[in-house]
């Protein structure tokens, strides 16, 4: 066998092991794992990626986007092409976005628009989540069909009455079919309808700043909204993944969970981890900026949150990535909070806030990092040990990082379509240098290599397969 790459002289660091290791890929798989692969005769022809000095990490996979989403009468800033291209620059190589099913609508109608927006654009590789907004027709059955052909993840919503929301009778409909199929429910778990309440109430007092969407959403909604998704499925006898965690109240319930041993997972995301309700002291409308779902939080729960994350009370960092330009999309919301499209942009800087928080600041290992970022998402996900990790026979998505470089977030460098950074001037430890997927270099350094429409579209496993 000859090799089309070698990786040489890097330590590897999967989510259980660390040792100095050359990695050869040849066709888009990693064919071996070793000491001085360069030097055998085999490996003469291959083109040699140094990393002396560097990790070599499995490409992140971020299971969570809304790339060209529709949204509060706007559309998310980043498209296939520039949001998957600005994930490769952060090292995230596999994204799970959401394809939408609206009110009347089949699930197929939401995954053939979805195929539609990223087949010809994407950069790297991609699968998605199907949200059901309606469950009234054949929906339930058309559940088996899709994780038959590898959408195995589905996702509710417990707010947004009236767009987005379901019953909990609908709820538990959807998690009863899972707990037959093998998938996966996650969950948006907020009290939407006491949400509405205080909304109304808020505005009818002249509350219009950006400021009033943190205010007007408390912990205590999240909290029983958590606690009713993990009562609903353990009635229904199915797993469940709760989405974007924002609060040490919510915490607790899935901790609790956890402890009596019920398949229950949560993802946290970088703002929750770095950004808190301060920021909405920016001035006059800048705080739209932070404008997203679950809000910011008071500062001590980020602490509870990163502390989560070591103890796998928190399984997964994803981002939420949803783009919204200040200019023209926040500003639409300019005299009513409501009116602001949710959402912030993240998928970029994911994988460095999360090394540099996490193993720089000496929370947890690089190992546990790696677990977070990669392995644990495409475990979830129905996409191990094919993505998720560095085995011989996995996809070779790799990062080559450097875990002492330094940078400072801007939107004046970032490679995000959107006119600012949640997390502008913070200074982070540890940047990926050389960036492939499926073997193929598309990021070096500050170089774009990648092509718009070399994502494949992965069919997943079920959650069952793989976890069960
Ligand atoms: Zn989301």
């Amino acid at each position: 066998m000859s090799f089309d790459t070698i990786i040489r002289g890097g330590s590897v660091v999967t989510a259980t092991d660390t040792y100095p290791a050359d990695v050869a890929i040849a066709g888009g798989k990693i064919v071996a794992i070793g000491a001085d692969l360069s030097s055998s005769g085999v490996g003469q022809n291959a083109k040699v990626i140094e990393a002396s000095g560097k990790l070599v990490l499995p490409g992140g996979i971020d299971v969570h986007t809304h790339l060209d989403m529709p949204f509060g009468g706007t559309t998310s800033a980043d498209d296939f092409e520039t949001g998957t291209r600005a994930a490769a620059f952060g090292g995230t190589t596999t994204l799970i976005d959401f394809a939408i099913q609206y009110k009347g609508q089949a699930l197929r109608q939401a995954f053939d628009t979805w195929m539609g927006k990223a087949a010809s654009k994407a950069v790297c590789d991609y699968a998605f989540h199907c949200i059901m907004t309606d469950v009234s027709g054949g929906q339930l059955a058309e559940m088996n069909d899709l994780v038959r052909e590898g959408v195995t993840s589905f996702k509710l919503f417990m707010a947004y009455p009236g767009v987005f929301m379901l019953d909990d009778g609908s709820i538990f409909k959807a998690l009863q079919r899972t707990s037959q199929n093998g998938g996966l429910i996650c969950m948006h778990a907020e009290n939407g309808s006491a949400i509405d309440v205080i909304v109304q109430q808020a505005l009818a007092e002249g509350k219009k700043a950006p400021k009033y969407h943190a205010l007007t959403r408390p912990t205590t909604a999240e909290a029983e909204a958590v606690s009713r998704a993990i009562a609903l499925a353990e009635m229904a006898g199915a797993p469940i993944y709760i989405v974007h965690l924002s609060c040490n109240d919510a915490l607790e319930k899935v901790r609790e969970a956890r402890d009596r041993g019920l398949p229950v997972y949560a993802e946290t995301c970088p703002q929750y981890l770095y950004l808190s309700i301060e920021n909405f002291d920016a001035p006059g409308f800048e705080g739209a900026k932070y404008v997203f779902t679950p809000p910011l939080r008071d500062k001590w729960h980020q602490e509870k949150l990163w502390q989560g994350l070591q103890r796998d009370h928190l399984q997964v960092v994803s981002t939420d990535h949803c783009p919204f330009c200040f200019k023209e999309q926040k500003e639409m919301g300019k005299d009513d909070f409501t009116k602001i499209p949710n959402g912030g942009p993240g998928v970029e800087h994911r994988m460095s806030l999360i090394y540099s928080g996490g193993v720089a600041r000496g929370r947890f290992s690089a190992n546990r990092f790696v677990e977070l970022v990669s392995t644990t998402p495409a475990k979830l996900f129905g996409l191990y040990p094919r993505k998720g990790t560095i085995a011989v026979g996995s996809d070779a998505d790799l990062v080559v990082f450097d875990p002492k470089r330094k940078h400072t977030i801007s939107a004046k460098t970032h490679h995000m379509r959107v006119d600012y950074s949640m997390f502008e001037g913070i200074e982070v430890t540890g940047m990926p240098d050389v960036v492939l997927s499926r073997g193929r270099v598309v990021v070096e350094g500050d170089k774009f290599l990648g092509k718009a429409g070399q994502g494949e579209f992965l069919r997943r496993a079920m959650y069952a397969q793989v976890n069960g």
